[in-house]
């Protein structure tokens, strides 16, 4: 876990860092804080996403996902922003009645995203799902991922925010990936398949033998700009 150097600063809500994980991570006002489940600071509204709802999915997911990088880090964010909140917002005496717990903040595509799929088996979280994907050209489950979500996500790790800052959870990916991303979202939603798949076929492609057949028809769509059959799946 990251320590909090701020904390003996009395400034600490206005001096956030170069990326977002303050902004995920420290009890600032809903408005500045970033998504935990993409690290993009937005204007647009923002829902509340409690510790234990993001704990109890990744404590949910299997063992070797949750032994993954992502996985540890959505960990560490979650202890993070309790020991944040502890140090940065102590309860007060005489106010026991107001609500005063840790809290993460989500953004609305993440937010809607999450809830409506967070009960199927075997569900990844958007980042590791596009991680999945990337990798592997397979959505662990039938419309878990489709081709907005991919794009958006990619502008999100690429893009900077509105305060210019980095995305954090930029860290979970390699360099290879990081160049995909930035590729994707220089163009349009349309390009993704395409992209993917020659990203795919340079890293894995190149011999005779592919694991199966379905991969074949996918690389041979992408890399020929076909129709792509999921572009209004969600
Ligand atoms: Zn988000």
């Amino acid at each position: 876990m990251r320590t909090f150097v701020m904390a003996h600063r009395e400034s600490w809500q206005d001096d956030v860092g170069q990326s977002t994980w303050e902004r995920i991570v420290l009890p600032l006002d809903i408005e500045k804080r970033a998504c935990i489940f993409c690290g993009c600071v937005t204007d647009s509204s923002k829902k509340v996403a409690s510790i234990d709802f993001v704990q109890d999915i990744v404590d949910a997911q299997a063992l070797c996902v949750q032994n993954e990088l992502a996985a540890r880090t959505i960990n560490n964010v979650c202890a993070s922003a309790i020991a944040a909140h502890k140090l940065l917002r102590p309860a007060q005496p005489g106010n026991r009645q107001k609500k005063n717990h840790a809290i993460l903040c989500a953004c609305h595509s993440c937010h809607h995203w999450v809830n409506r799929r967070y009960k199927l088996p075997n569900f990844l979280l958007p980042l590791q799902a596009l991680s999945w994907y990337v990798n592997t050209l397979i959505c662990i489950t039938k419309k878990n991922l489709d081709h907005r979500v991919v794009f958006r996500l990619c502008c999100v790790l690429t893009r900077p925010g509105i305060d210019g800052l980095t995305n954090y959870y930029r860290t979970l990916f390699s360099e290879n990936e990081l160049s995909l991303f930035a590729n994707i979202s220089c163009d349009t939603v349309h390009e993704v398949s395409p992209k993917v798949a020659a990203y795919y076929y340079a890293r894995n492609g190149w011999c005779m033998f592919l694991s199966n057949s379905k991969l074949v028809e996918y690389i041979r769509r992408g890399m020929h700009d076909e129709p792509d059959e999921e572009a209004g799946d969600e």
